[in-house]
C-alpha cells in the first residue's frame, strides 16, 4: 500500500491472504480460526492458510450438520459451526477459587490462570459472532458488575470478521439485523470474491489498529470501485436465506401468550438435551460445583456451562420450579425473545441457526415462534 496514507480498505488476493496471517504473527498474536475436525468447522488454533476450510461448504437444517468438499479454491465459503467465542471467552470449565488447608486454618486463592499470557485473533468470524459478543459484553462487563474471567479474556482480542456472501441452511440473520454484513465491532473484515478463476479479498478497516495493519500489507492493492460487487454478494445471501423471524411487537406478544396451546406441542417433542444452549453463542447460563480432594488439604470452587432446560437449573430450596419440559422450552424461548430485552435492551438471539442445526429433534425457533404469533 502507498506510504502514509490511511487505509479504510484493500484488495488483497488469494496468493498473497498468508500475509495477512503473518502480520498478526508479527505482532505477537495467537491466530484462532476455522479448520475441520471431526466432520465440522471449529475455531482452533491456525498457523498457515492450509489449515483453513479450502473448498469445504457446509449443508445445514433442521437436526442436520454436513460438511462436503469441492473443487473450489474458497476459504470461507461456509457459514456458523458448532464452535463460537463462547468458548473462549466464557470457557465451559473454568476454576475460580481454590483453598487449602494451612494447619488449622484455610486459605483461599482466585485462581491466577485468568490471566492471559497470549494474546489472540480470531480469523473468520461471522457478522452474527461479534453481535452475539457485544451482547456477551453487555451481559459480562457492561452492568454493575463485571465477570473477571470474561474481561480478562477479552480485552486486546483482534478480530477479523468474515462477512457472509452465502447463506446458511438455518441462518436468519437478516431478520435479526446482524448480517450478513459486520456493521461494527471488527478490526478487519473480509468478504472473499471467487468468480471467472480470479480469487481475492475486500478487506476493510473497523479500527485504528486495523487500518494500520492493512497498511502495512505489501501486496494489498485499491480496490477499485468492487464495492458495488461485494454489496451484490451481500444481496443474494439475504435473497437465499430460507429462514426468518418477524420480530414487530413479538416481546409483547410472547409475554401474552405464555399459555399458547404450541408450547404443549414442542414440550412433547423437545428431549430437554439442553444442545441448543451449549451451541447458542449467546446462552450463558451456568452452575458452580465445589469439589474436594479426598484428603481434605484442598478445595476448589469450579464454574461449569448450565442450560434453563436441565431439571436442576431452577430448583430453589425443596424442588424446580420450571417441572415440565414445556415450561422449560417457554422460559428458553421467551427469555430469547422477550425478557432478555428487559433485561439488556437487546434479543438474546442473534440468528446463527445453531439452535436449529444441532437440535436431533429438528426443533426450530422461527416456526415455534409463527406458530405463537400465530
Ligand atoms: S437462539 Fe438459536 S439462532 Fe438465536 S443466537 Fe441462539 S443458537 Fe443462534
Ligand atoms: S429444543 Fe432441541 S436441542 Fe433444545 S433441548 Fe429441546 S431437543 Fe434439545
Amino acid at each position: 500500500m502507498k506510504e502514509g496514507k490511511t487505509v479504510n480498505a484493500c484488495l488483497l488476493e488469494r496468493k498473497h491472504f498468508d500475509t495477512l496471517l503473518d502480520a498478526l504473527k508479527v505482532r505477537g498474536y495467537k491466530i484462532i480460526g476455522p479448520i475441520v475436525k471431526d466432520n465440522a468447522i471449529v475455531l482452533e488454533p491456525v498457523e498457515s492458510v492450509t489449515q483453513l476450510p479450502i473448498g469445504w461448504v457446509d449443508e445445514q437444517s433442521n437436526g442436520v450438520y454436513r460438511l462436503r468438499k469441492t473443487d473450489t479454491p474458497t476459504l470461507f465459503n461456509f457459514t456458523v459451526g458448532p464452535h463460537s467465542l463462547k468458548q473462549y471467552l466464557f470457557p465451559s470449565v473454568q476454576k475460580i477459587f481454590m483453598t487449602q488447608r494451612q494447619g488449622k486454618s484455610t486459605e483461599s486463592t482466585v485462581d491466577e490462570k485468568v490471566e492471559r499470557k497470549k494474546k489472540y485473533a480470531f480469523i473468520g468470524l461471522r457478522p452474527c459472532e461479534l453481535a452475539a459478543l457485544h451482547i456477551h459484553d453487555m451481559v459480562f462487563i457492561g452492568g454493575m458488575y463485571s465477570d473477571p474471567v470474561y474481561q480478562v479474556r477479552r480485552k486486546d482480542l483482534f478480530l477479523i470478521v468474515v462477512n457472509c456472501t452465502r447463506a446458511g441452511g438455518t441462518c436468519f440473520c437478516a431478520s435479526m439485523k446482524t448480517g450478513p454484513r459486520a456493521e461494527r465491532g471488527y478490526d478487519i473484515a473480509i468478504t472473499e470474491v471467487y468468480e471467472k478463476n480470479q480469487h481475492y479479498f475486500i478487506l476493510e478497516g473497523g479500527s485504528d489498529r486495523g487500518m494500520s495493519l492493512l497498511k502495512e500489507l505489501k501486496q494489498g492493492k485499491e480496490i477499485d470501485g468492487r464495492v458495488q460487487k461485494v454489496q451484490e454478494l451481500y444481496t443474494k445471501a439475504v435473497q437465499e436465506m430460507g429462514k426468518a423471524v418477524e420480530t414487530s411487537k413479538l416481546k409483547d406478544i410472547l409475554a401474552q401468550q405464555l399459555e399458547h396451546p404450541e408450547y404443549d406441542n414442542v414440550g412433547n417433542r423437545c428431549l430437554s438435551c439442553a444442545n441448543c444452549t451449549l451451541v447458542c453463542p449467546t446462552c450463558f447460563c451456568s452452575t458452580v460445583e465445589d469439589v474436594t480432594e479426598l484428603s481434605g488439604a484442598s478445595a476448589d470452587r469450579i464454574r461449569k456451562w448450565d442450560s434453563c432446560f436441565t431439571l436442576d437449573f431452577s430448583y430453589i430450596h425443596g424442588g424446580p420450579v420450571r417441572l415440565s419440559v414445556k415450561s422449560r422450552y417457554r422460559q428458553w424461548l421467551v427469555h430469547k425473545f422477550s425478557t432478555w430485552i428487559d433485561q439488556f435492551g437487546t434479543f438474546g438471539c442473534v440468528g446463527c441457526g445453531r439452535c436449529i442445526t444441532w437440535c436431533p429433534v429438528g426443533i426450530d425457533i422461527t416456526e415455534e415462534i409463527v406458530k405463537i404469533r400465530g
